[in-house]
């Protein structure tokens, strides 16, 4: 955030006096766009609408189209999520209020020792210390969905066994542990530049965890894909010619 002091006092008010003004929407009678009047008991739309009050306070204020960025950049891809029955407020609703029934991704701890080459040497600037540490205390807290009894959202409790989980995982703990450092826009961006589409790579059905389940564990039936040896001397450089 710039010098100037906030316009308003915290994410709250910007919710009640601005954004919740801007986004009349039809959410007591509609499936399809879905609201929670107490967002604020949801990690990740308490997440996001920080970091999206936190743009403006920085974007409202750039006259070269500050706001019609925001709009479309952040605001728009951000509500979309919050609106989305698939989303944080699946199981809440105007008219019956909240419910409590989502809980953060179910994780098992590696044994120790699995990322043992990763966790050489820590930077000292980092606030999670490894990637088990950010999945563990951050990301599963903030994307919390309904992986038990959905077969349209996977999630493998041992992540960890997946080459394809760690490595994503790992990228987007060190995007976030950079993004961070931007005050204003660098949250919003984490979330919707990375975040949200590593997540659903992951939750895709189709995707690296297609046959783990929360109920049945990881299973150990995709391996790397099959390669046969190129022919001889394909992409080697040409010889010169004698
Ligand atoms: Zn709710
Ligand atoms: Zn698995």
């Amino acid at each position: 955030m710039s010098d100037e002091q906030p316009k308003f006092a915290n994410v709250a008010v910007f919710v009640e006096e601005y954004l919740g003004q801007i986004y009349q929407r039809q959410v007591s009678d509609s499936t399809d766009t879905v609201w929670c009047d107490e967002w604020w008991r949801h990690v990740e739309a308490a997440t996001r609408l920080n970091a999206l009050w936190r743009s403006w306070e920085q974007l409202h204020r750039d006259e070269r189209g500050g706001l019609s960025y925001w709009l479309l950049q952040h605001a728009d891809p951000h509500m979309k999520r919050l609106f989305d029955p698939r989303g944080p407020f699946k199981y809440c609703g105007v008219r019956h209020g909240h419910r409590d029934m989502l809980g953060p991704l179910p994780i098992e701890s590696p044994p120790d020792g699995v990322f043992a080459d990763m966790n050489a040497d820590p930077p000292t600037d980092r606030m999670y210390s490894t990637v088990v540490d950010f999945v563990e205390n951050y990301l599963s807290l903030i994307y919390q969905r309904q992986v038990t009894d959905l077969s349209d959202t996977v999630w493998c409790p041992q992540w960890w066994q997946h080459q394809e989980a760690v490595v994503r995982l790992d990228a987007l703990w060190r995007a976030w542990e950079f993004y961070r450092t931007d005050p204003s826009e660098g949250l919003s961006r984490w979330f919707l530049e990375h975040a949200d589409p590593q997540m659903a790579q992951l939750f895709n059905p189709r995707g690296p965890f297609k046959y783990c389940t929360v109920r049945g564990g990881h299973q150990s039936k995709v391996s790397p894909l099959p390669v046969t040896m190129e022919k001889q001397g394909m992409f080697t450089d040409p010889a010169p010619e004698q």
